[in-house]
């Protein structure tokens, strides 16, 4: 059994978004199919608002250019970390229909695609007007939706930090693992120590029962960190955290072996089995969580 885990919980270090040894003839090669599996989506902007009852805009002309500007570049992003990462998305939408309006709150993309909505997007005037749209965190729930939420936010969480042109939501531009921290202390004081068996109150185990377009929410002891603003800037930096440590510690593959189990079935609700973390990593989604809590900690990963 151990010696089957040191196998497979292999140390990749950087290995996340690495180039593949690939010739450049090759790499040519992928990069046209990339395009291809990408297709060439009509990006449709709406900037309908209403004030007094009458149509004004969302944006201003000049707004609206910036944030088409940013689309077009964030989905170039994405599109090259996909052909380093040799990961295509599967059945992409022919078109994006991006939504900025006042009326939202926060932003959406893969609550419409789990009603059959792919390629809707949704955000907040005021979140684009401040430069802070998680653009490249909604196009990876666009481009590579997940049933398990876990896995759509990490991943979304994870690339808005390494490929997004823009700081946002949850860690505005800090290094993910250092907000994590931080909020890991604040929601488990005895943290404070340093001593990662603190951290048994909060269960990410939890977390990979949850099922898309269910709101992730997790327990800290007596509290619980819920589906609003407060609860929900605590989960995220913690969850992208999580999977940034994953795919750095492991490589990106065994992630994707695992992410790609729970493909989003509009209006199914399949968070996976736990046994799929065992069949990828050779280690139940404790053992991984537990040295997560270690790095957290401050301490030695054991490989
Ligand atoms: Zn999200």
């Amino acid at each position: 059994m151990a010696k089957g885990r040191n196998e497979l919980l292999r140390s990749i270090p950087g290995a996340g978004a690495a180039l593949p040894a690939t010739s450049h003839s090759g790499a040519n090669e992928f990069a046209s199919v990339a395009s291809e599996s990408f297709g060439n989506p009509t990006l449709t902007f709406n900037f309908w608002g209403r004030v007094q009852g009458l149509e004004y805009p969302s944006l201003s002309p000049e707004q609206q250019d910036e944030i088409r500007e940013s689309f077009a570049d964030d989905l170039a992003r994405l599109k090259r970390w996909c052909i380093e990462a040799e990961w295509l998305p599967s059945h992409p939408p022919d078109e994006l229909k991006i939504f900025v309006s006042d009326e939202y709150k926060i932003s959406k993309s893969l609550m419409p695609a789990s009603v059959g909505q792919r390629g809707r997007m949704e955000f907040p005037a005021w979140k684009v007007i401040a430069g802070e749209a998680a653009i490249a965190h909604e196009l990876v729930h666009v481009y590579f939706p997940n049933g398990n939420r876990l896995l759509a936010e990490g991943l979304a969480i994870h690339l808005q930090a390494e490929i997004g042109g823009n700081p946002a939501f949850p860690n505005f531009g800090r290094p993910l693992h250092d907000v994590a921290r931080e909020l890991l202390v604040k929601m488990v004081p005895e943290f404070a120590a340093g001593d990662p068996k603190a951290l048994d109150k909060i269960r990410l185990t939890d977390l990979d029962k949850i099922a898309t377009p269910s709101p992730l929410r997790l327990r800290a002891g007596l509290n619980l960190y819920n589906d609003d603003a407060v609860g929900q800037a605590h989960i995220y930096p913690v969850v992208g955290s999580f999977v940034q440590f994953l795919i750095a510690t492991y490589g990106l593959k065994t992630f994707r072996a695992v992410f790609e189990q729970t493909p989003l079935k509009p209006f199914a609700r399949n968070p996976g089995s736990s046994d799929r973390w065992a069949d990828a990593y050779g280690a139940a989604l404790l053992d991984l969580e537990q040295k997560w809590k270690l790095k957290m900690s401050g301490r030695p990963v054991p490989a």
